[in-house]
């Protein structure tokens, strides 16, 4: 979570997943220059090539850290006037240039970058001086991230990290001075979650960091300024963090702001973030017409598979209730903990067979995947999670990292393996590779844009996957059994349901109970899963929505086309037209799509 970054925290993750095969702008081109197009293809990428990309990360070098770029690594920006001021001179300065280019003019690939980048800026200046959050959100700032990339990732030798370490801590204590005079109107959710991470913060800069300076080459003189400048910026932490306790106690008798966005609010980040096309208002009123349909279909799978399951048992008169019992019943058929990995290994060239077969899309045979069991440092909340390298990073391979579930407490690894139990487990490999997030990032490459990777749409790639998973059930993947389609709509239902919660939660002002009901009774999670969706509900805004937001423009799209030509439509065309335009807003590829469809 950075001030000024230009990448969302959503989009950091995006970034990392997006970077594989990236080549230099100028050889995005090479077609295009001897078509029509070539002149104004020429200019944006001579303006907005390696040159922008050096201002933007000189001026923003904590996201340029996160995406592996360092040579501006050892500059930390405080976030005062001052640089909000240079931030939205840089955005002037370059949207005019962007403005100076005829967008008419360009080929469909520069012309999405193009429309990228203006929304980008648009979006950026709109955070500066509408949004505002860098007054009202405490956990904006927070100095942990990039140093500790700095120092876990072995870019260059570690005397050479210590030493930008150690010109970066210099601002440490500058920076925490103006987060608190940013603060005006701050959220107690945001002021707790802030203090929380802060005492967090502390670990990067505590015995290990000590350690590794005490044992490098530093002359005494770098290690004396080290250990004083480590004092210094722990320092500033503490102060932070015992500053934001005492406005927790002010806040918890006076007014605090809401965590809540509002209505306004809402619907300009809606539009800037997700590019759908589509307002959040009508996306959530369609995903509660969504979610009444899957329960009606739920229904009546229930209805046939009930006397199998349970028979000489009366199901329960409420649907809901008979749907719930049914779904824990078929959770009981899952892989031992032994066999997880084995059988996630065996899914991929079996997906990756069956979308050839059916000819859903053309798969690329140099580009396997590799499954392997995820590095201690990368283990989280994900289960399984394709890892690839960033931007900055070209030649590093690509993984799906499977967590070791063996390794895991008996009951935490039970219920994992319920959740992704004989019918999700498949789901699940769908979504994160074949032909989700894997194939999709594939396929991006293939039309290296750097300003794709960098400004990635979080909706259009998650909206890919999810698409994806309803696709493959379609072409009869897992024998159109009903089973597979019950447990399939339990795990549509969860996007269906991030949107109706998100939107009711920010702008509706929906109620603590009544969003657990919500997850819980008509989504049928576990109580443990609606405490953390609760969490994350209050902290962020609109990135729950992009599941759910991306799928239905796809699938939308999809439908249109289809409607229009219904003789020519292909599928395997549409997918992999639909993936040519690399990481685009789902609205910018409608327009491609249609645009050259009606020539
Ligand atoms: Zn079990
Ligand atoms: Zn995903």
């Amino acid at each position: 979570m950075l001030p000024s970054s230009w990448i969302r925290p959503l989009l950091v993750v995006v970034a990392a997943l997006t970077g594989l095969a990236w080549c230099p702008v100028q050889a995005a081109g090479q077609s295009a220059v001897s078509d029509s197009h070539g002149r104004a293809d020429a200019a944006f990428q001579r303006q907005f090539g390696d040159g922008f990309f050096a201002e933007l990360w000189q001026a923003n070098p904590d996201s340029a850290i996160s995406v592996g770029y360092y040579k501006v690594a050892e500059r930390l920006i405080v976030p005062n006037d001052l640089s909000r001021k240079q931030e939205l001179a840089f955005i002037a300065r370059w949207q005019s240039r962007l403005h100076a280019i005829d967008r008419q003019a360009l080929s469909d690939a520069r012309r999405a970058d193009w429309e990228v980048l203006d929304n980008q800026f648009e979006s950026r200046r709109w955070e500066i001086t509408e949004a505002r959050e860098w007054q009202w959100n405490p956990a904006l700032y927070n100095v942990a991230d990039p140093f500790a990339k700095l120092l876990n990732t072995e870019y260059a030798p570690l005397e050479q990290r210590l030493r930008t370490v150690l010109k970066r801590l210099d601002k440490v204590p500058a920076y925490y001075a103006a987060a608190r005079s940013n603060i005006k109107d701050a959220t107690r959710e945001h002021t707790q979650l802030a203090i929380e991470q802060n005492q967090g913060a502390l670990e990067v800069f505590g015995d290990a960091l000590r350690q590794q300076v005490a044992g490098s080459k530093l002359s005494p003189a770098e290690r004396a300024a080290f250990a004083k400048r480590l004092d210094a910026a722990r320092a500033a932490i503490n102060d932070y963090v015992t500053w934001l306790t005492d406005l927790d106690r002010q806040l918890a008798q006076g007014k605090a702001r809401s965590f809540r966005l509002g209505g306004e609010l809402y619907e300009k980040k809606f539009a800037y973030d997700i590019q759908s096309g589509d307002t959040a208002q009508a996306l959530y009123e369609r995903a509660v017409r969504e979610k009444e349909q899957l329960h009606a279909r739920m229904n009546v799978l229930s209805d046939q598979l009930w006397p199998k399951y349970f028979p000489n048992i009366a199901p329960p008169a409420d649907r809901l209730e008979k749907i719930g019992r049914l779904i824990g019943k078929l959770s009981e058929q899952h892989v031992s903990r032994e066999g997880f990995f084995g059988e996630v290994e065996h899914l991929i060239p079996q997906l990756a067979a069956w979308v050839t077969e059916h000819r859903l899309l053309t798969l690329d045979p140099d580009k396997s995947l590799k499954v392997r069991v995820t590095p201690a440092h990368q283990r989280g909340v994900a289960l399984a999670s394709v890892d690839a390298p960033g931007p900055y990073d070209p030649a590093a391979p690509t993984y799906f990292n499977v967590m070791p579930i063996a390794e895991l407490p008996e009951q935490r690894a039970e219920s994992l393996l319920r959740e992704y139990n004989r019918w999700m487990l498949p789901i699940l490999a769908i979504h994160e590779a074949i032909p989700g997030h894997y194939a999709q990032l594939v396929y991006g490459n293939k039309s290296p844009s750097r300003i794709k990777t960098v400004f990635a749409n979080g909706a259009m790639i998650e909206g890919w996957a999810v698409y994806g998973e309803r696709m493959m059930l379609e072409s009869g993947y897992g024998d159109d059994t009903a089973e597979m389609w019950l447990i399939y709509s339990k795990w549509n239902l969860r996007s269906v349901c991030n949107t109706i919660l998100d939107y009711s939660v920010h702008v509706r002002d929906m109620s603590e109970d009544d969003a657990r009901t919500l997850l819980t009774r008509e989504a049928f999670q576990s109580a443990e899963e609606a405490t953390g969706k609760w969490r994350r509900v209050q902290l962020t805004s609109v990135q729950l929505t992009s599941y759910f937001a991306g799928y239905a423009a796809i699938y939308d799209l999809r439908e249109q086309l289809k409607r229009s030509s219904p003789d020519q439509f292909d599928l395997q065309r549409f997918h992999e037209r639909f993936l040519s335009y690399g990481n685009s807003p789902v609205r910018i590829i409608r327009e491609l799509m249609s645009a050259t469809t009606a020539k």
